[in-house]
């Protein structure tokens, strides 16, 4: 049975690696932090074929680790205690016995995080974006999606009966033309990510806010990459626009800047969140986060808003990187968030330049189509707080070497 379909299969690998599109995990062999080691080669899931392995110490610069949160020691300690004390899993999902006062707490934290008035937790935001619009919506109703939002909303908006419309990348003028289309449709609700993650550019929320209110609309934004990032205390782009509370449906991830362990949530409108309890499927068929999770979530949401040094330095610290690379002659996107593009354009030395990065002990991912548009590859950096002054120059200094023997610096 078997032996056609894995030929089928074997076909389909080949071609992926053919276009050059084959994911090859990078084992990491230390905690999550600025300075990493990594295995040259992988050791085998199975134990055999170990040996061969050997560590090479990196300067981190392609995680979501935008806080530096994700080895924190109050984070390691929250979570230790609080499996001692309320055990390991809760096998279950939240509505039959999976729920405790952790779960609850953490909740309420992300709400007066947001200014909103109630949250919904998940185990990731995937799963948030995926259950979020087919219970708030039917084929009477319409969503108005950013081209370039995230995989889990372009799946969410895929399994509800709405009718949907796509605008241009933040583009105003294009957003008005489909709400005018949208005008047909019962509700409507506009969905963005806050900070899209290719380029880094931060959504033009007080615009499209304001055609929401022209045209009738709800507005839904998806803070994964920019809470905790954006806005002088890190509170997202509502806080950038001066936007609290405002929004009626916000999404995110405790999988990046709060932590970068696993768990997503959706924070809003009380009827909105009600309803969600109700239908959403992720949430009623999907185990609830473990209670040690939980409990470092709310303490990170403590040690954000005890003091704003993490986010003081994250953006001290992309200022100063985007600055000194700009000097040195580099083409970087303009970005309003932690994610730095480097243009490079073409895909091969988008690859190559990454390789000769990572002999230089500096860790990055380059991109190319389609995970960007032809023509537009790049290296995208992702600064942490907790990069030191050291670590960026040194990236900063390995850019500038490999870009002047790439001829990327003339
Ligand atoms: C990372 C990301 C997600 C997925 O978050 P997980 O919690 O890892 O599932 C969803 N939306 C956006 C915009 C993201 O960047």
């Amino acid at each position: 049975m078997y032996q056609d379909f894995q030929q089928h299969l074997q076909k389909t690998l080949n071609e992926i690696r053919e276009a050059g599109l084959y994911k090859n995990e990078r084992v990491i062999i230390t905690p999550q932090s600025s300075d990493i080691k990594v295995a040259t080669s992988s050791p085998s899931p199975c134990g055999e074929g170990q040996g061969g392995v050997s560590e090479l110490p990196v300067i981190n610069f392609c995680a979501n680790n935008y806080l530096g949160l994700a080895d924190n020691k109050e984070l390691i300690e929250a979570a230790k205690a609080r499996m001692d004390a309320r055990g390991y899993g809760m096998a279950s999902v939240r509505f039959i016995c999976g729920t405790q006062d952790t779960h609850k707490e953490l909740e309420r934290v992300i709400s007066d995080f947001f200014g909103t008035e109630d949250t919904i937790l998940y185990a990731a935001c995937f799963d948030a974006n995926g259950g979020l619009f087919e219970p708030l919506l039917t084929e009477e109703d319409a969503i108005i999606s950013d081209a370039l939002n995230h995989a889990s909303i372009i799946d969410g908006v895929r399994l509800c009966k709405a009718v949907r419309y796509r605008y241009a990348n933040g583009d105003m003028a294009d957003l008005e033309e489909q709400l005018k289309k949208a005008q047909a449709q019962r509700f409507r609700i506009i969905a963005t990510d806050g900070v899209f993650s290719m380029d880094g550019n931060v959504c033009p929320l007080d615009k499209i806010y304001e055609l929401a209110q022209k045209y009738n609309a709800l507005v839904m934004v998806d803070e994964s990459h920019s809470a905790g990032v954006v806005g002088k205390t890190g509170h997202g782009v509502t806080e950038l626009y001066n936007m609290r509370g405002k929004i009626e449906i916000i999404t995110g991830t405790l999988g990046k800047a709060f932590g970068g362990s696993v768990g997503g949530f959706t924070t809003g409108k009380k009827e909105i969140i009600d309803l969600l309890r109700q239908r959403s499927r992720p949430y009623l068929f999907s185990n609830s986060i473990p209670p040690m999770i939980a409990a470092a979530g709310i303490k990170t949401f403590e040690i954000l808003t005890r003091s704003n040094e993490l986010q003081d330095r994250l953006h001290e610290n992309t200022a100063y990187f985007v600055e000194k690379m700009r000097a040195a002659g580099f083409d970087i996107k303009p970005t309003q968030s932690a994610i730095c593009a480097v243009m490079l354009y073409d895909a091969r030395l988008s690859q190559e330049f990454a390789a000769a990065l990572q002999k230089e002990g500096i860790y990055v991912t380059g991109f190319y189509y389609p995970v960007v548009p032809k023509g537009q590859a790049r290296i995208r950096v992702q600064v942490s707080a907790a990069h030191t002054r050291e670590q960026l120059d040194k990236c900063i200094a390995a850019f500038t070497k490999i870009g002047t023997i790439l001829g990327v610096l003339k």
